[in-house]
């Protein structure tokens, strides 16, 4: 299992300096502030600097040869990041 407590603390800290507890908050709200979170330490930058900007290329078994994904379920990351909007900056959007 991957040890995520820090992001995990991070996170409770920052829910918490945006009005925490949430009960009866909605849900917009409660994810604003953790898309702020995250933004803020840099998850989505770092996804997209991994992300490959060239399209993935699936087989006959439906596996990825541009970035050698040899699986179906979960699909190839770098399709999954963009999926999530996760596309890597162009150079015109830095
Ligand atoms: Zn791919």
């Amino acid at each position: 299992m991957t040890d995520t407590s820090k992001l995990r603390s991070g996170l409770a800290e920052a829910l918490h300096a945006a009005g925490g507890p949430f009960t009866n908050t909605d849900p917009e709200t409660l994810a604003d502030a953790v898309r702020a979170y995250l933004e803020d330490v840099g998850l989505f930058a770092l996804v997209r600097d991994f992300v490959d900007p060239d399209p993935c290329e699936y087989d006959h078994h439906g596996y990825c040869q541009a970035h050698f994904w040899f699986e179906t379920d979960p699909a190839c990351p770098h399709a999954r990041a963009k999926a999530m909007g996760l596309e890597p900056l162009g150079e015109d959007d830095e």
